[in-house]
């Protein structure tokens, strides 16, 4: 081997470029050796040619441009690329590939140490947050959401239970002159699992001793029978996260969908529980306002205010492993063809696309914004004031409004 195929060797390793088609192989070798690109240059050109292939848009070999200087072919590459994330997306001719089209998991129960009671996990002094603590009943999720950050966290083929998390709840000592609001939506499904392994049983029970905390169950499945064949402390609430069919076709695979989630919330509130929702994604992509409106308006119909506590928006965040664990797997996803810019840190859209969307959201509730309480989950202190025409000044603020709101709704009393 010559020194700049040594060089081309050492640069893709550990890289995407086993996952990509032989003729692409082939094909970045070639342009390789000809303009004889650096060690960077090579990895990025695999990145984007594994990015185009993700997207099911034209792949590296329809792109690359023909040019004589490598400056020249390099810039106009990155330019083509970015042309692509850029735009906004279609799903009118995208082709779903590989991806998970059954529930295929180990379930292990085993004695975990400590207790998955902790600060929202991408709580941040960055954005305006509301101090949720979350409680991991369950590690790992069944759903496979092509944007979920869980799937870098947790081996997603393995659904853990804690042997001992019934006995651990029931040991939580909390204030009990202090109102609390604690989410099991984070590291799994809240409703997924149903009673395995006595995890509802568990936190139900955890409700009724603890009447100062808020309980709230998340979900994006259908599975309510547990509430249905039981009754319900009225300090718990159930929330469902929601998008549009297009999103949750090809972006939210295993989830329920939009009819079956709608239907289930239907059902539970006809019990007298008090439900909630969160667009947590809002993605963009050609006409996406129009589609979020008709689910936006069909909740303005099927649901009375005095039975919804709350409604979220947010949006993609995305942090590297997560871009890392995409290009890793063999499936088509859109969900990282996006204008991405810095989020605190994190990637997301710009400023201007996340107005635009909060906004018309937001507004798109207009009959309810006096009687449910609506909020930007990790979003810029600026933006609320932009998207909702208020913020809060600190996060305390902020959880105190929120804490307020859902407690008179839920008839307990607020405790600060
Ligand atoms: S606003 Fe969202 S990210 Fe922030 S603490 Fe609340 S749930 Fe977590």
């Amino acid at each position: 081997m010559n020194i700049y195929e040594d060089k081309f060797h050492a640069s893709i390793q550990n890289s995407f470029f086993h996952k990509l088609s032989q003729s692409e192989q082939e094909f970045i070798r070639s342009r390789a050796y000809m303009y004889r690109f650096s060690h960077q240059e090579i990895r990025q050109i695999i990145d984007i040619a594994r990015d185009l292939e993700m997207w099911n848009e034209k792949n590296i070999i329809e792109i690359f441009p023909e040019h004589s200087q490598k400056k020249v072919v390099f810039s106009r590459l990155k330019k083509a690329y970015e042309e692509l994330r850029n735009k906004p997306n279609s799903y009118k001719d995208f082709e779903l590939k590989n991806q998970r089209d059954e529930q295929k998991f180990t379930f292990k129960t085993e004695a975990k140490e400590g207790f998955g009671l902790g600060l929202c996990p991408v709580a941040s002094e960055k954005t305006r947050c509301c101090n949720l603590l979350t409680l991991d009943a369950v590690e790992s999720c069944g759903f496979d959401c092509s944007y979920c950050s869980i799937q870098s966290f947790y081996n997603q083929d393995t659904i853990t239970f804690d042997s001992s998390f019934a006995q651990k709840l029931q040991n939580l000592k909390l204030d009990k002159n202090r109102t609390y609001h604690i989410g099991t939506g984070q590291s799994s499904d809240s409703l997924l699992w149903g009673n395995r392994e006595g995890i509802l049983d568990a936190l139900f029970d955890f409700a009724r001793q603890n009447p100062n905390v808020i309980l709230e169950f998340k979900t994006k499945s259908d599975n309510v029978k547990y509430f249905l064949e039981n009754s319900v402390p009225k300090n718990i609430l159930c929330t469902w996260s929601l998008n549009t069919p297009t999103i949750i076709l090809n972006e939210e695979h295993l989830s329920a969908s939009l009819e079956k989630r709608i239907r289930a919330a239907r059902i539970v509130a006809d019990k007298g529980v008090k439900i909630g929702f969160h667009f947590h994604p809002i993605v963009e992509y050609e006409n996406y306002l129009k589609e979020y409106k008709g689910v936006y308006t069909r909740l303005l119909k099927e649901f009375q205010p005095d039975e919804v506590a709350l409604v979220s928006f947010g949006t993609l965040t995305f942090i590297k492993p997560v871009i890392k664990q995409l290009r890793e797997r063999d499936f088509r996803s859109k969900i990282t063809q996006m204008p991405l810019v810095d989020a605190n840190g994190k990637s997301s859209y710009p400023h201007d696309i996340k107005v635009e969307m909060f906004r018309h959201a937001y507004e798109s509730f207009a009959p309810w914004h006096k009687e449910v309480f609506f909020y930007l989950c990790m979003e810029s202190h600026e933006m609320w004031s932009e998207a909702f025409g208020y913020q809060y000044s600190t996060n305390n603020d902020f959880e105190r409004a929120m804490l307020g709101a859902y407690t008179k709704k839920l008839e307990m009393e607020f405790l600060i």
